[in-house]
């Protein structure tokens, strides 16, 4: 067997291994008593591997993206560790008042017993999780206002393991965090939570992968890394509206609403040149504009200049 068979070959191989390891890793009960003293351990391993990945399977368009490597660091602490306690600690009373009041309580926390079988919790939670998702990210795309805090993810020019979790952190939580709040509301079994949600996570992860990696037949299930390049093509194709692609763990859910985008040439699936933001709009090397300018609170304390008189001072 030739070298470029054997390179191609395991470039298929590569994502439905990996997967199923970081899944197994996961889900073990050393994997869980890790997850205890070193949140996060097994995400940060990932991007490491990811690295590993891109260094070894060249992508052709490939963008270096070394010079804004600080941009994605604090991109990934403040999305990986904080975002999900400050969004939790705002919404999960919401999300146990509001029913309670509206709804009376029992209509919403139910005991897990009557949510149905264990295998049907575990397929329910992995629907409902990529169905929300697939929405809110579509959602983000049409909406002037989402889109405003959305675009800044859209503004990378190559997907690395490292640009990920790049987005304004009310963006990343509106898409990552409320749903899984959400989840724990309603009372499934946690075990299933626990066994499903990992599914989500590392699929999620894996598509900003910037490897030349294949997706094969995975493509028309997972999000791959192939899929999601054309969901951050500069140029989004004629008639497609704002974007295609919107999935953010499976596939299928684009292919069910009509905005699946991937296409091919003798069998061969063709890749987008350039990735970027759809208007032309530079990456954005600061984190603090990242954070503030759509919330329209950049320069930090602007506010004080509106105030009246200020400007006589
Ligand atoms: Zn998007
Ligand atoms: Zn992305």
């Amino acid at each position: 067997m030739s070298t470029r068979t054997l390179t191609y070959l395991s470039s298929l191989l590569a994502l439905p291994v990996l997967y199923v390891l970081f899944y197994g890793i996961h889900v073990s009960p050393q994997g869980h008593a890790m997850e205890q003293w070193l949140p996060k351990w097994d995400r940060v391993l990932v991007l490491f591997v990811i690295v590993g990945l891109e260094r070894l399977y060249k992508y052709r368009y490939a963008v270096s993206q070394r010079y804004i490597l600080h941009r994605d660091i604090i991109a990934n602490i403040v999305n990986l560790w904080i975002t999900g306690a400050v969004v939790g600690a705002i919404v999960l009373p919401l999300l146990y008042f509001l029913p309670e009041h509206f709804l009376g309580r029992k209509f919403v926390i139910a005991s897990p017993a009557e949510l149905g079988p264990f295998w049907f919790q575990f397929a329910a939670i992995l629907l409902f999780i990529s169905l929300f998702r697939y929405w809110m990210h579509r959602m983000q795309h049409m909406i002037p206002f989402l889109w405003e805090l959305h675009s800044y993810h859209h503004r990378v020019t190559d997907l690395k393991a490292s640009n990920g979790e790049v987005s304004n952190p009310v963006d990343y939580g509106l898409r990552n965090v409320i749903v899984f709040l959400i989840l724990g509301v309603i009372g499934f079994y946690p075990a299933a939570i626990l066994l499903a949600v990992p599914v989500a996570t590392f699929t999620a992860v894996f598509s900003h992968c910037g490897a030349d990696i294949k997706g094969g037949v995975l493509n028309y299930v997972f999000v791959t890394p192939e899929v999601h390049r054309w969901h951050h093509t500069a140029n989004v194709p004629e008639g497609r509206g704002y974007s295609v692609n919107y999935g953010v763990e499976f596939a299928f859910w684009d292919i069910l609403f009509g905005t699946y985008y991937l296409p091919q040439e003798n069998g061969q699936v063709i890749q987008p040149e350039r990735i970027g933001h759809p208007e032309g709009l530079p990456d954005e090397k600061n984190y603090l504009k990242l954070l503030l300018v759509p919330l329209g609170l950049y320069p930090p304390f602007g506010w004080l200049q509106r105030l009246p008189g200020a400007t006589a001072r």
